[in-house]
């Protein structure tokens, strides 16, 4: 697997460069109990979950989501650090410093564009180990007239192990808080909890984290699929997945908008109502006070299905195997984050990740931070970084970003130019 297994997405990416796209993926999500016949082990959180199961009968794919990514006790997110070699997965920001740089330039330049305002905010979603903010907010304290703006650094994280972990990291920037800088640091839960003001708003691989619906066309109309407990010999898994004979309230709800007419019987969709919550509280902040946003993820401009995936030490497993031993992702719809901001906003792209870094000049900072050393080691970690960044067969393709900013600003933001 080598170069492949490193990122999130990478296990797919060597997948993709086969012809079957599809019938790979399928294989490898859910054909393992031809090999494994035993009942894998009960974790804590499987048994809660049967538990729930047992007695409210089965639950959403969202509902088993939220329990395996974030369950208080024994969610997947709870344990802390899962990032890294040693962890399950790696992100651009561990990769290399220019990712965190050049999106806290980006964040600058809105400021810029906006008139400079005097009172500034920093907010970033799902902070993971505090890495990103880390290298936004070395690169802002090069600029002071827009640093000494700042005046609260707010991480949205709901996993107390990750905000102490993010905590230490940043601690230089929350000693400078006590002394000689304007801002302060804030951790919340959720992003309801931040405050009025003009905001510049991160969130890198937070979006693909969150709970989706999945839903069937029947002849019947949509129909939900749900999770239930399987008790049968032939299945290593506790847990499979049903189609709802009865309409459920989202089924009911989220696939009310006349759009979701022109499918055919036997489509399937997937539908992220927490995704479309934030992008519209995401919205409603930038158009009330001004700012931007910018959302980085893997994922298409389009409604997508059955992406759900679990990772678990570098590698795929099957989604129900092991709830809150690994780290449960899909693909996010960039079109469903545009269309939740009503018109309230502008917004651009998604672009893949390749050509936002080209346009805000990864290349003339690899040369710099080539130039600062002569170690012919770190010539080689540089340049491997940058290619993972911007490969344009994997990290560079599949990434994208999708900015926002306020209606009365005309100029298209930088690294989205030749989308007009
Ligand atoms: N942005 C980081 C980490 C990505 S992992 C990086 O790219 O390296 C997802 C992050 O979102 C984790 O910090 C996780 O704890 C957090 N998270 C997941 N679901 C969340 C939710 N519902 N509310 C707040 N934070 C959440």
């Amino acid at each position: 697997m080598g170069l492949f297994i490193n990122s999130r997405y990478g296990f797919i990416l060597k997948n993709l460069l086969k012809s079957n796209l599809k019938k790979e993926i399928y294989l490898k999500k859910y054909c393992y109990s031809t090999i494994q016949k035993q009942k894998e082990e009960l974790t804590p959180l499987a048994r809660q979950l049967k538990n729930l199961i047992s007695e409210k009968g089965s639950i959403s794919i969202a509902t088993y989501m939220k329990h395996v990514s974030t369950n208080p006790n024994s969610g997947y997110y709870m344990k802390g650090d899962v990032f890294g070699a040693k962890g399950d997965f790696i992100t651009s920001p561990e990769i290399s410093q220019m990712f965190g740089e050049l999106i806290g330039i980006w964040l600058i330049s809105q400021w810029e564009i906006q008139g400079k305002p005097q009172k500034t905010q920093l907010i970033e979603l799902g902070p993971g180990r505090g890495t990103l903010m880390e290298d936004m907010l070395r690169t802002m304290s090069n600029f002071p007239n827009f640093y000494n703006t700042l005046s609260g650094i707010h991480l949205i994280e709901i996993s107390p192990e990750l905000s102490k972990l993010q905590f230490k990291r940043l601690n230089e920037f929350c000693e400078n808080d006590a002394e000689n800088t304007s801002y302060k640091f804030y951790w919340h839960n959720t992003i309801n909890d931040i405050l009025d003001g003009w905001s510049l708003i991160v969130a890198h691989e937070f979006f693909d984290a969150l709970p989706i619906h999945r839903f069937k066309l029947t002849d019947k109309g949509w129909r939900e699929y749900m999770i239930d407990i399987d008790t049968s010999v032939d299945s290593p898994y506790h847990f499979r997945l049903i189609l709802s004979p009865d309409p459920t309230k989202e089924s009911i709800t989220l696939t009310s908008s006349p759009q979701y007419s022109k499918f055919n019987i036997g489509d399937c969709i997937e539908i992220s109502s927490d995704s479309w919550n934030i992008t519209q509280k995401i919205s409603n902040q930038i158009s009330k006070f001004g700012g931007a946003a910018l959302i980085i993820d893997y994922g298409q401009d389009y409604i997508q299905d059955n992406t759900l995936r679990a990772i678990r030490d570098h590698k795929f497993v099957h989604s129900l195997s092991l709830p809150g031993h690994a780290d449960l992702s899909v693909n996010v719809d960039f079109s469903y984050l545009k269309e939740s901001t009503q018109g309230k906003v502008n917004t651009f792209g998604p672009v893949k990740q390749s050509k936002f870094l080209h346009s805000m000049g990864i290349t003339t900072r690899l040369s710099m931070l080539l130039n600062q050393t002569t170690s012919v080691e770190q010539h080689k970690i540089l340049f491997n970084s940058y290619k993972r960044l911007v490969d344009p067969l994997t990290m560079g393709r599949i990434y994208k970003m999708l900015a926002i900013n306020p209606k009365n600003i005309d100029q298209i933001p930088y690294g989205f130019e030749s989308l007009k």
